[in-house]
């Protein structure tokens, strides 16, 4: 299966797409790991994705579509993979589709995850996630077993630099401006699936996605 998991920052595509993976074993491809992990190893594009992220920007359309083409021709996505934080763009699902176009191959589903911007803000600003397993936590809604510490019990619990609320608000006002069009994009290709994460725990957004996605009954 090839699936994309669109929705506002903070709406839990990160948290999904790791309860997914173990259903589905298909790989995560993050983007936003993907320019972190550019930036913690100091490359040129990680520094120059740095800039934009530190302020709640996109980073340009060219730089993502390369390091997606790049990741989704690995022999591990050959059965599928599980998009999450990208396409955000219609450039960008417009580059996707024609790369998969090209090997006779489409994005098989969309699944949006809605939430009101409201609740993102507290969502994302309270998030912390673990610096050896990546675990994601909440300080409220999810708290880790001890504090500051993660039940892998290997790494210290770290605030995304971009997780403060005036990059938040950027941050939404980038998804209204630029993602959210992506929702008319994929329901004109008859592949969308929506599905309203407002006041819902992970678990009630997993049952919803696993029914939308006909995986369990
Ligand atoms: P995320 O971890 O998905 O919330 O992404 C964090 C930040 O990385 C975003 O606010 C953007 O600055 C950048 N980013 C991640 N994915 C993309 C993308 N597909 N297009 C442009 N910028 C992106």
């Amino acid at each position: 299966m090839k699936l994309i998991l669109l929705g506002p920052p903070g709406a839990g595509k990160g948290t999904q797409a790791k309860q997914l993976l173990g259903l589905l074993g298909i790989p995560q491809i993050s983007t936003g790991d993907m320019l972190r992990a550019a930036i913690a190893n100091e490359t040129a594009l990680g520094m120059e994705a740095k800039e934009y992220m530190d302020a709640g920007k996109l980073v340009p359309d060219e730089v993502v579509v390369g390091l997606v083409k790049d990741r989704i021709s690995k022999s591990d996505c050959s059965s599928g993979f599980m998009l999450d934080g990208f396409p955000r763009t219609v450039p960008q699902a417009e580059a996707l589709e024609s790369a998969l176009n090209e090997d006779g191959k489409k994005i098989d589903n969309v699944v949006l995850i809605d939430v009101e911007d409201d609740e993102l803000v507290g969502r994302i600003t309270g998030r912390r996630s673990c610096g050896a397993c990546g675990a994601i936590y909440h300080l409220i809604f999810s708290p880790p077993p001890k504090e500051d510490t993660c039940a892998c019990g290997a790494g210290g619990l770290i605030q995304r630099a971009d997780d403060n609320e005036e990059t938040v608000r950027q941050r939404l006002s980038a998804y209204h401006q630029q993602t959210a069009p992506l929702v008319d994009f994929y329901r004109d290709r008859g592949v969308l699936k929506a599905i309203d994460g407002t006041k819902k725990t992970p678990g009630e957004v997993f049952n919803k996605i696993k029914y939308e996605l006909q995986l369990e009954s």
